[in-house]
């Protein structure tokens, strides 16, 4: 595609956008589980307005658009009041989760560097369900991730297990509240114990639990300590895209306080062009979700977050009670918010997940890691409210379609073969070959995706991530003409 000689109409590029966008889900009929955080019509309203308002400007630079700071910090001081934090804490807004997270470890290991000067290989302690933005850090912020197991049944990690896994370079803890998977948390005040002890940094991932575990504290439903009222927690996270659903790219990181802010701060004088003053990783950027976050706080309040949450609270304890009832499902570890995972003895999930999509249902295949096996995860969402029946209802019966199926003999082959193979050393080939034989070569992706799910649990991690890499470098390509 090149870009036309001569310009079109606004009715005919959005006509084709329109067109382009007709085969993605609709996820306003509630049968996706996630990816989508739509409140009710008058608060997007509300955001998409302010989004508007503000999206032309530039938060590259305070000094000119004042109004940003301004909104910056009354967004990171409702965070930080929501998460009980004090006067001493500070933080900022930035692009999302990941963003955050890879803020909070590129300031522990700066921290680190100026505090504990005798490291020269930094470590992070990771449980298994911490999501990958950490690993992304560490990939890119050059920190070793340390992956921790977590219990096989309540999920989270044990004090025991992260006290051992320290050593003399560890300048970080991390515990989530809750993690993605399975919608629970760590210990919080077991870890921050341990990090008081070492002299260590904790951080909490609250990106998608932080906000919606404080509501339900307020409904009064049981939650585990998580925030900054727990002694020896010194950074959280939390997006305001997920549970505060603003527009995407807003979320904050918040720090103890403004000693261990400074070492995020990147600025530099030494150039012919402006002065650069850079809190996050984003220079340039628009205004606009930084004024949608701040609508939504404001459109829907604490009340009507509340309303929210009692709603999502109803219709995960639904779905649970209905899972319950399943005899080849079971939810996996505790749920402390709406989201929700559940697994099998008996019949293969990841078959379930694919006769679900044929019945329009877009379920999240998990994959098993260091002792937790595979299951599927929900993200239990506004939308999804009037569509928890007729969800069971379909995976009793999907239940039943499943019951019996065997993996085709290709998982144990390949699986068998991936044992030998030293990832470091897989050349473009016999990637390509790999996905021939799984159905995805060429860059295609099949409709059903079972077995390649069933694969890819079965293969080394190192294995997967280079099929994976092979896969998307393939997919991701200009149509040639
Ligand atoms: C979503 C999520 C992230 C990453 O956030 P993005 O906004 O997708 O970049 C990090 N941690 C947890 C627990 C999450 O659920």
């Amino acid at each position: 595609m090149k870009i036309p000689d001569n310009g079109k109409s606004k009715e005919e590029v959005l006509a084709a956008l329109r067109d382009y966008r007709s085969a993605d889900p609709d996820w306003s009929e509630g049968r996706i589980f996630g990816y989508v955080f739509h409140a009710e019509d008058d608060a997007v309203a509300a955001v998409e307005d302010a989004f508007r308002l503000y999206m032309w400007d530039n938060a590259l630079d305070p000094s000119v658009f004042g109004s940003l700071l301004r909104l910056e910090t009354e967004i990171v001081s409702m965070a930080a009041h929501h998460l009980r934090g004090d006067d001493e804490v500070v933080g900022n807004f930035s692009s999302g989760g990941t963003e955050s997270v890879m803020l909070a470890v590129k300031t522990a290991r700066d921290w680190a560097r100026a505090n504990k000067p005798g490291i020269s290989r930094p470590q992070m302690i990771l449980p298994i369900t911490a999501h990958p933005a950490f690993h992304k850090a560490a990939h890119y912020f050059d920190v070793d991730a340390v992956t921790v197991p977590v219990d096989r049944k309540t999920l989270q990690v044990t004090p025991e297990t992260v006290q051992d896994a320290c050593t003399d370079d560890t300048i970080l803890l991390v515990g989530s509240a809750t993690c993605f998977a399975f919608g629970v948390s760590d210990p919080i005040p077991e870890l921050g114990r341990i990090a008081l002890d070492r002299g260590v940094l904790l951080h909490v991932d609250g990106c998608i639990g932080g906000f919606m575990l404080a509501l339900y504290r307020k409904l009064g439903r049981p939650v585990p300590e998580y925030d900054f009222t727990v002694p020896g927690v010194t950074s959280i996270s939390m997006d305001l895209h997920k549970y505060a659903f603003a527009a995407k790219g807003a979320s904050v990181v918040l720090y103890k306080n403004k000693e261990l802010r400074k070492h995020q701060i990147f600025t530099h004088s030494n150039w012919t062009g402006y002065t650069m003053i850079n809190p996050t990783i984003q220079s340039t950027k628009s205004g606009g979700p930084m004024a949608g976050a701040w609508a939504a706080l404001h459109y829907i309040g604490d009340d009507g977050y509340l309303d929210i949450a009692r709603q999502l609270a109803d219709i995960t304890d639904q779905f649970i009670a209905g899972v319950d009832r399943i005899d080849d499902l079971h939810i996996m570890g505790k749920p402390e918010i709406c989201l929700v995972a559940f697994g099998s003895d008996t019949i293969d999930v990841f078959e379930l997940c694919d006769e679900m999509k044929v019945r329009g249902w877009h379920l999240g295949a998990q994959p098993g890691a260091m002792g937790v096996k595979e299951s599927v995860h929900l993200t239990m969402l506004p939308f999804n409210a009037g569509q928890i029946d007729a969800l069971l209802g379909d995976l009793g019966e999907c239940v039943e379609l499943v019951r019996g199926r065997e993996p085709s003999p290709l998982v144990a082959q390949l699986a068998a073969m991936a044992q030998n193979l030293d990832p470091s050393k897989l050349d473009d080939a016999t990637l390509q070959n790999v996905l021939g034989m799984v159905g995805a070569g060429g860059g295609k992706l099949p409709t059903r995706l079972a077995e390649i799910n069933r694969i890819m649990n079965a293969l080394p991690a190192p294995v997967v991530d280079a099929i994976l890499t092979a896969f998307y470098n393939e997919w991701n390509r200009p149509e040639k003409e």
